[in-house]
């Protein structure tokens, strides 16, 4: 996709005025391909659909520009609600929440108040929580409160962006915590990540691999087969076990990869947004990938 077009798509997800307005609409443009729904059991019926094909789930309620206290408060009680219909639905099912989300743009000790509050419930019932990591804006933010939190509950984990110049060292310094490694999604300059595709992969080689020798659960969340197919070479010349990582895709994309992999015998994990604000992560899509466009255009021509 040319550099224009990526930032077409990147400037409309960071649009505010688009973003609400977009919850009022519900589903338009073909998002529903990629976000599963909007209420908690909607999305239940999806995580119950991808646990009886051998897949577990991982679930995002989707929220971007919270900037109030009472938003914020709002989000954590939809996720506190997530979490004791997992554990009553006993499915295969961790969460994924943005800081942001939480109030971090708010205020720093209301936010972790607020995290804390899910970790606890969550480790309660022996659920993992996933921080997200958002934009180089609130990078440092999230991996010092991750290190925070992480002293007084092991069931939270973080990510770690290829892209990132300090991708390497951060990932040094995350021995023992659970960690997803992607790409990553947001537009950063050339002073902090790499612009190079061929840089971004190598390096996302380089770091899964580090981890997979390291030997702390990690999540491999791409949809690259090449990236793929190398780390499944990588891992079965060390014999890593299959207990420790998984792979990781987003709901929608290569269903048939995800399958195959976990017909293969790997622990896979869908990522699951939900939710009715979907129109900033549905733009983050559209500018990875052209062919994402170009699926959203024919059905519209189609349909
Ligand atoms: P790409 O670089 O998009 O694609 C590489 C190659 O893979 C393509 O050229 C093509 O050959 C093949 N390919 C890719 N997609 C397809 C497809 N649909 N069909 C056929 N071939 C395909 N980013 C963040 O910044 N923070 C996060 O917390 C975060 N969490 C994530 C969680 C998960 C589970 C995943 C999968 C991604 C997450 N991301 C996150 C997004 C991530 O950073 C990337 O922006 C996104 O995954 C696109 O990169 P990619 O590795 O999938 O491959």
């Amino acid at each position: 996709m040319s550099n224009m077009t990526r930032d077409f798509f990147i400037g409309l997800s960071n649009n505010q005025l688009l973003n609400s307005q977009a919850k009022k609409w519900g589903f338009v443009l073909g998002a529903d391909k990629f976000v599963a729904g909007t209420t908690i059991p909607s999305v239940m019926e999806t995580v119950k659909n991808l646990n009886a094909k051998g897949i577990s789930c991982t679930l995002d309620n989707l929220g971007e520009f919270v900037a109030s206290r009472a938003e914020a408060e709002q989000a954590k009680d939809k996720i506190i609600t997530l979490l004791e219909t997992i554990h009553q639905e006993n499915v295969a099912c961790h969460l994924s929440v943005k800081l942001t989300q939480l109030g971090l743009d708010i205020d720093q000790d209301f936010c972790m108040a607020n995290v804390r509050e899910i970790l606890a419930k969550a480790k309660e019932y022996a659920i993992f929580v996933n921080i997200d990591m958002e934009d180089y804006v609130h990078y440092e933010a999230t991996m010092a409160a991750l290190k925070t939190l992480h002293k007084d509950y092991d069931n939270v984990g973080t990510v770690v962006q290829s892209y990132l110049l300090q991708a390497g060292d951060d990932l040094s310094d995350l021995k023992g915590i659970r960690v997803r490694i992607v790409k990553g999604a947001y537009k950063e300059s050339a002073d902090v990540a790499y612009q190079e595709q061929a840089a971004i992969d190598r390096n996302f080689i380089k770091l899964a691999e580090e981890r997979l020798l390291e030997g702390t659960f990690t999540s491999i969340g791409t949809h690259d087969h090449h990236i793929i197919n190398e780390l499944k070479t990588f891992i079965q010349e060390q014999g890593i076990p299959n207990d420790q990582f998984e792979f990781q895709m987003l709901y929608g994309f290569r269903n048939d990869l995800q399958q195959k992999l976990a017909n293969e015998g790997y622990h896979f994990c869908t990522y699951i947004p939900f939710g009715d604000d979907w129109f900033g992560y549905f733009m983050r899509r559209l500018a990875e990938r052209p062919q994402n466009v170009n699926i959203i255009l024919k059905d519209a021509l189609y349909t």
